[in-house]
């Protein structure tokens, strides 16, 4: 037994109704159970009860004993003087207001049907990936679309949160946080915090002054970035040093190099090296003048791809790294990699503007752009594939990951439709 089951049985009234009485005999009606209330205070506000008759509009509190009032040190404290009702599943111990009066108390142990805790706590025990894995083809199909639908609505919500943060610390300046947040996925998994520390080490202001010059751009990001060597015999490095140097100086960047170490090769393929994908980022730095205006405009996922599926320059057609010639041409950034740059970057930059701009035209076309692309497959979208759930797009697998992290995971079975549909009393 735990307070979320408590809640949940409160909230839906999950439980026998008749002739409800508090401990001390007052008969109870429940008007309106309240709103629930996720902040500081007591669990459910605004609710109406009636006392023998007398009707009292206040909190009701939710406790699995009631000695957890005190625990929970709710003695003395103003916010719950309002209760008129304390909800809980073992009355251990009577509560009292600041002036001796008795907290009116409804016990709920009894009232429940045990088929209903018994379902609840084989969700809380299972051990699987999707804990109700066996129960899952029960569950009604209307209740697994709403919530993929709500699922994908809170994952772009929770993006672009955090490409509003980076926006505010921009001075809400859209392209230098559009070049920033892409950068940091033009890293990938191993290197996105590299990747958005050049980014925040070199304005873009002052790369769109270079655009121009391929070579002075990749002077920049390669200089600052710690990973140009000093001395090469290769003219191009040499001639990369040099522009660094100049370009350096000028912008006074030469004192924030990062250091070789902050970038990773390890497990990673060679086309997946941060030389590699420095290079192509340089490449659509300099072909792109404004990414957030590109980005914004483009309709359907397709042209974002074309956009975004750059080839690198002539020296990195044959480096996978400096001063190590490949024998087989390094690949262009290809399909899947694009693709993820356009679920992991660019659908939350949109989404994000549209919550900035309250357009839902806008957060339509984020989400447009995820149907109009494959599936990510990983662990998670097969365990879902094995429970019959459609993983075809990236609107599927981006809900079902976030589905699967943020509730399954966490065990917030009855907060999700599906757990609460097994749940409930039949
Ligand atoms: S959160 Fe929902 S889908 Fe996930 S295990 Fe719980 S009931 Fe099943």
């Amino acid at each position: 037994m735990n307070e979320d089951f408590l809640s949940f049985v409160w909230r839906y009234q999950y439980f026998d109704s008749a002739d409800l009485r508090t401990e001390t005999g007052e008969a109870l009606q429940i008007l309106r159970i309240g709103q629930l209330n996720t902040d500081a205070g007591p669990d459910f506000a605004e609710s109406r009860v009636l006392l023998d008759g007398m009707e009292w509009v206040g909190a009701v509190e939710l406790h699995v004993k009631s000695s957890d009032w005190e625990v929970h040190r709710h003695p003395g404290d103003l916010a719950y003087e309002s209760v008129v009702l304390h909800v809980v599943w073992d009355d251990d111990r009577p509560v009292r207001r600041r002036d001796g009066t008795l907290v009116p108390t409804l016990v709920l142990s009894g009232r429940v049907k045990p088929a209903v805790r018994e379902r609840y706590q084989r969700l809380m025990e299972s051990k699987a990936e999707i804990p109700c894995a066996p129960q899952f083809r029960d569950a009604p199909r209307l209740q697994k679309i709403s919530m993929l639908d709500r699922v994908l609505l809170e994952r772009l919500d929770g993006k672009a949160a955090r490409v509003i943060d980076l926006w505010e610390e921009n001075n809400r300046d859209w392209e230098e946080t559009a070049y920033q947040w892409l950068a940091q996925y033009f890293g990938f998994r191993l290197n996105a915090p590299a990747f958005l520390r050049l980014a925040r080490i070199i304005p873009l202001k002052v790369l769109q002054k270079h655009r121009g010059s391929g070579r002075q751009i990749e002077a920049l990001l390669f200089g600052c970035s710690g990973l140009l060597p000093e001395n090469s015999e290769e003219v191009y490095v040499q001639d990369l040093h040099k522009e660094y140097q100049f370009l350096a100086t000028k912008y006074g960047l030469l004192s924030q190099r990062m250091e070789l170490t902050e970038w990773k090769f390890l497990r990673l393929r060679p086309a997946g090296f941060p030389t590699v994908r420095l290079a192509q980022w340089a490449t659509l730095l300099q072909r792109e003048a404004g990414l957030f205006a590109s980005l914004t405009s483009i309709e359907n996922a397709d042209d974002l791809r074309k956009m975004l599926r750059v080839s690198q320059s002539d020296y990195w057609k044959r480096h996978y790294q400096f001063g190590k010639r490949s024998a087989s041409t390094v690949p262009d950034l290809g399909k899947d990699a694009a693709d993820l740059l356009i679920i992991n970057a660019a659908v939350p930059l949109l989404a994000a503007y549209a919550r900035q701009r309250d357009h839902a035209g806008l957060l339509d076309r984020a989400v447009r752009w995820l149907e109009q692309i494959s599936a990510e497959k990983n662990h998670i979208t097969r365990a879902w594939e094995a429970l019959g759930m459609r993983v075809n797009t990236a609107f599927d697998s981006q809900a079902l990951i976030e589905w699967h992290t943020t509730y399954c995971a966490r065990k917030r079975c009855l907060e999700c439709s599906v757990g609460a549909s097994l749940v409930r009393p039949a």
